[in-house]
């Protein structure tokens, strides 16, 4: 079997940890207080610092939307606005809160939230769009803020992809409505499993505060003073949604060493561009990697190719791909059989191709999957070279 260069398979993606995540791990055992204390509190801290505005942690990204809409005041009967193209954790977060999702299509050069389509799906029912930042890159952020503030809509960001990414020279969670992150294993920083979300809006905040500790008043408080609270009313509907210290003695860390995971990021993808840029046949994300933090790497397959056979041929070299996504429309929880059509999705969304991309992957291994995706497409007669 041939293999990547370095003779082991070339994962999709990976957690990337150091020496200091373990120990911070091993100093929260050391101290036996594992649930939420002064390391989450800390992770809040630094986190609201390096953004600006004050952030709250949660147990993973997915709880961080449902926690952020519920916030907001989204309900059953509402809807909510999303590109049809992302994780289905965004569509059930919606769910969750008895709202409906609305499928939007995507822009097709950095597939992110068209909201000239979404403003056609607009009801007396919509009330917050939630863009989807695909890859790490947000699109026409600036057009969705006019398009929801023009419409009285809430603007929930799934930031998931996105942790370090600029706008306009904006850090992304420095700004907006409410923005929402995920830490899990694979994402631009982690906490093994978790996520936060970051707003302004004080109100939300104490709400968030509230509901990820079973809407136990104030609860947030007293687990950062080291006590607990054992006479307490409640008056919202809560979720077991907090994060525990060893969670945030890993995020923590992370978050020290972002710069240096998020720059070798930049440096594969704007690699994997360079080299598949000049094969006509192979359609790349419109990314400004000296702004944007890529948690992922898709690209567009030429037309004909057979998408399985090539993910099989490539994993038979050593080389895991990834498909993101599927999208939320073609699931039977999902579907809508009333709905406009969504041209752009359905198009492309067969010819979806993620390669690999972590901050383990070295520049070797970006040239070796690259060399190898090019023989396997032209092999297949699909390649439409100008190297010009
Ligand atoms: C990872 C992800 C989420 C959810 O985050 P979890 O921490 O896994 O719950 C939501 N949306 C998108 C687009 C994601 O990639």
């Amino acid at each position: 079997m041939p293999h990547g260069n370095s003779g082991k398979t070339i994962r999709l993606s990976k957690s990337c940890l150091s020496q200091e995540e373990k120990e911070a791990v091993i100093g929260v055992l050391d101290r036996e207080f594992l649930g939420m204390g002064t390391e989450v509190q800390r992770f809040e801290e630094e986190l609201s610092h390096y953004f600006g505005r004050p952030a709250l942690c949660v147990v993973n990204g997915t709880a961080a939307l449902h926690l952020a809409l519920q916030g907001v005041g989204i309900g059953v009967g509402d809807e909510v606005l999303v590109p049809s193209l992302t994780y289905v954790a965004s569509f059930q977060a919606i769910a969750a809160c008895g709202a409906r999702p609305v499928s939007c299509d995507v822009l097709p050069h950095t597939l992110t939230i068209d909201w000239r389509d979404a403003e056609r799906r607009l009801t007396e029912r919509t009330r917050a769009v939630m863009p989807v930042h695909y890859a790490g890159g947000v699109g026409d952020l600036d057009g969705v803020f006019l398009f929801a503030g023009h419409h009285g809509l809430r603007v929930v960001e799934d930031a998931a992809h996105a942790f370090g990414s600029r706008y306009r020279d904006r850090l992304i969670g420095g700004f907006g409505d409410v923005t929402c992150f995920s830490f899990d294993g694979i994402k631009n920083i982690t906490s093994g499993e978790g996520g936060c979300l970051v707003s302004e809006d004080r109100q939300l905040l104490q709400h968030v505060r509230d509901s990820r500790l079973l809407g136990v008043e104030r609860d947030t408080e007293r687990r950062f003073a080291g006590e607990r609270s054992w006479e307490f009313d409640v008056s919202i509907q809560g979720w077991r949604y907090h994060m525990s210290n060893l969670m945030a003695a890993i995020g923590l860390r992370q978050l020290h060493r972002r710069e240096c995971l998020a720059s070798i990021r930049q440096a594969r993808a704007e690699r994997y561009r360079q080299l598949l840029a000049p094969h006509g046949g192979i359609g790349l994300l419109e990314q400004d990697y000296g702004a944007i933090v890529p948690h992922i790497f898709p690209i567009v397959l030429p037309r004909n190719i057979d998408r399985d056979r090539l993910r099989h041929n490539l994993q038979a070299m050593g080389i895991q791909t990834g498909v993101h996504y599927q999208p939320n429309h073609w699931l039977t929880m999902f579907k809508d059989h009333q709905a406009d059509p969504l041209p752009v999705t359905d198009a492309i969304a067969k010819r979806l191709l993620s390669l690999p991309l972590h901050p383990d992957l070295t520049e070797e291994d970006v040239d070796y999957v690259c060399a190898s995706l090019i023989d396997a497409i032209r092999r297949a007669g699909c390649l439409d070279d100008n190297p010009s």
